[in-house]
C-alpha cells in the first residue's frame, strides 16, 4: 500500500480523498490555491503545497506545478478527484512518466473514453447498446449530414467529441435548421474543447438518466455497484441523485450491470469509473463514459456499504477488489442533494462570507462538505460547497430525512440553492418517483415567484 499520496483538487472532494487516506494509515498531501489557503483540509493537512494563484489554469490545472508537488514531498501517487485534471490522458501519462501512480484508469483508457465518439464505438464493439445515431463523426459535406439525420430520424442532437459538463449539444427538430445547427456546433465545440469533430444521436424525448458504477482491478476482476438516477437537471447538470432508481426491475439494471462489467474486462479498465446511459420505454442507451470518481459516488456508497474512494486507492496500489459481484447487495435508499452557493430560483453564483453554518445530522445523515462557520467562497470555482446525503430502508424514509436534513441546514451570508431542495423534496412528482431529465426544467419554467 501506499505511505503518500498527492490530492490533485480542491473542495469537498479533496477532504473527502483526505478522509479516506486517513483511513488507510496513508500521508495525504493536500495542494493549494492562493484563494484556497484557508480550506478546512489545508489547514487539517500534514503537509500541504501552495500550487499557484487562485484562476484554476495556473493552479488545479498546472501540470508542472502539481507534479513538482508530489516530487517534493516524496508522493507516490496521485489522486485527481474529479474535474480539473481527473480526466485528461496526458496528465495521467505525465504523472506516470514522472513515476508516480495515477489513481484512475490507464492513459489510453481515458483518453478513448474521452473522446464520445471513440467511446460509442467501442462500447458498440463491447456489445453494450447505443443511442441510434451517425456511426462516427459526421462529414463536411451536408448532403451526406442530412442523409444521416433523415436515418436516425429527426429530432436528433449534435454532440461535440469532447463535450462535457453539459456543454457543446445542439437539438434539432427539422432538415431545415440541420446544418447550420452542425455548423454552429462545430465552430463551438472547437473554441471550447480545442476540437471541433461532432457526431449525431436520435434525440431521445423522455428519457431518465441512469448511471451504472463500476469498480475495476489490474487483475481483471470488475464488478458493478448498482444503479444511480441522476435525471433532477438543469441545464444538462445533475441537481439531485438517487439510487437505486425508482421503478426500475432488478432483473433490467442486473443485465445492463453485466454488460458494463464485461465491456470493462474487454478495455481492460482499471479503476472507478461510470457508464452513462439514457433509460427509455424499458432501454439502455449509452451516452458516455466517465473515467473518474463521481461526485454523487456517496449514493451508491450508502446503499452498497463499498467504500468507492478507499477501493480505488487500494486497486491503484495493485490489490485485488475486496469483494466479488455476488457479495453486492443492494440496501434501503440513497438520496443527495448538491448544495450549490447560487441564488435557488436565478442560478447566479454567490461566493463571499459564510457568517453562518450549522450542518445537519441524526439517523441516516451524511454531509460532504469543506465549509465551516467564517469560511470564505471564494468566486473563482464550481459553486458547490457540499453535499447532503441521506439513507432510509424505503425511499420514503431518505425523502423524509432529507426534508429533516435540509430544514435544519443553516447558511448565512451567502445564497444557497437549499430552498430549491425544500421545495423539490415536498414535489409530488419527485416524491412519486421515475421523473424524466426535462422534470426540473419544466418544474422551474411553471414556477411562480
Ligand atoms: P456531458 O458529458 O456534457 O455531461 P452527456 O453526453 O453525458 O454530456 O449528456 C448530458 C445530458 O444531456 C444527459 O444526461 C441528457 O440529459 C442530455 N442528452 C445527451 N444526449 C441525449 C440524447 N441523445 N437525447 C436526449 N438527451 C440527451
Amino acid at each position: 500500500m501506499f505511505k503518500k499520496i498527492l490530492v490533485a483538487n480542491r473542495g469537498e472532494i479533496a477532504l473527502r480523498v483526505q478522509r479516506a487516506c486517513r483511513e488507510l494509515g496513508i500521508k495525504a498531501v493536500m495542494v493549494y490555491s492562493e484563494a484556497d489557503r484557508e480550506a478546512k483540509y489545508v489547514k487539517l493537512a500534514e503537509e500541504a503545497v501552495c500550487i499557484g494563484p487562485a484562476p484554476s489554469g495556473l493552479s488545479y490545472l498546472n501540470m508542472p506545478a502539481i507534479i513538482s508537488a508530489a516530487e517534493v514531498t516524496d508522493a507516490e501517487a496521485i489522486h485527481p478527484g474529479y474535474g480539473f485534471l481527473s480526466e485528461n490522458a496526458d496528465f495521467a501519462e505525465r504523472v506516470e512518466k514522472s513515476g508516480f501512480q495515477f489513481i484512475g484508469p490507464s492513459p489510453e483508457s481515458i483518453r478513448i473514453m474521452g473522446d464520445k465518439v471513440s467511446a460509442k464505438q467501442s462500447m458498440i464493439r463491447a456489445g453494450v447498446p447505443c443511442v441510434p445515431g451517425s456511426e462516427g463523426e459526421l462529414p463536411d459535406d451536408p448532403a451526406h449530414i442530412r442523409r444521416i439525420a433523415k436515418s436516425v430520424g429527426y429530432p436528433v442532437i449534435i454532440k461535440a467529441a469532447g463535450g462535457g459538463g453539459g456543454r457543446g449539444m445542439r437539438v434539432v427538430h427539422t432538415e431545415a435548421a440541420l446544418i447550420n445547427a452542425v455548423q454552429m456546433t462545430k465552430a463551438e465545440a472547437g473554441a471550447a474543447f480545442n476540437n471541433p469533430a461532432v457526431y449525431m444521436e436520435k434525440y431521445l424525448q423522455n428519457p431518465r438518466h441512469i448511471e451504472i458504477q463500476i469498480l475495476a482491478d489490474k487483475h481483471r476482476n470488475a464488478v458493478y455497484l448498482g444503479e444511480r438516477d441522476c435525471s433532477m437537471q438543469r441545464r444538462h447538470q445533475k441537481v439531485i441523485e438517487e439510487a437505486p432508481a425508482p421503478g426500475i426491475p432488478r432483473k433490467l439494471i442486473d443485465k445492463i450491470g453485466d454488460r458494463c462489467v464485461a465491456a470493462c474486462k474487454k478495455i481492460n479498465y482499471r479503476g472507478a469509473g461510470t457508464f452513462e446511459f439514457l433509460y427509455e420505454n424499458g432501454e439502455f442507451y449509452f451516452i458516455e463514459m466517465n473515467t473518474r470518481v463521481q461526485v454523487e459516488h456517496p449514493v451508491t456508497e450508502w446503499v452498497t456499504g463499498v467504500d468507492i474512494v478507499k477501493t480505488q486507492i487500494m486497486v491503484a496500489a495493485g490489490e485485488k477488489l475486496p469483494f466479488t459481484q455476488k457479495q453486492i447487495q443492494i440496501r434501503g435508499h440513497s438520496i443527495e442533494c448538491r448544495i450549490n452557493a447560487e441564488d435557488p430560483y436565478k442560478f447566479v453564483p454567490s461566493p463571499g462570507r459564510i457568517t453562518l453554518w450549522h450542518a445537519p445530522g441524526g439517523p441516516g445523515v451524511r454531509v460532504d462538505s469543506h465549509i465551516y462557520h467564517n469560511y470564505f467562497v471564494p468566486p473563482n470555482y464550481d459553486s458547490m460547497i457540499g453535499k447532503i446525503i441521506v439513507h432510509g430502508d424505503t425511499r420514503e424514509q431518505a425523502i423524509a430525512r432529507m426534508q429533516t436534513a435540509l430544514a435544519e441546514t443553516v447558511v448565512e451570508g451567502i445564497n444557497t440553492n437549499i430552498p430549491l431542495h425544500r421545495e423539490l423534496m415536498v414535489d409530488a412528482k419527485f416524491m412519486a418517483g421515475g421523473t424524466n431529465i426535462h422534470y426540473l426544467e419544466e418544474w422551474l419554467s411553471h414556477h411562480k415567484r
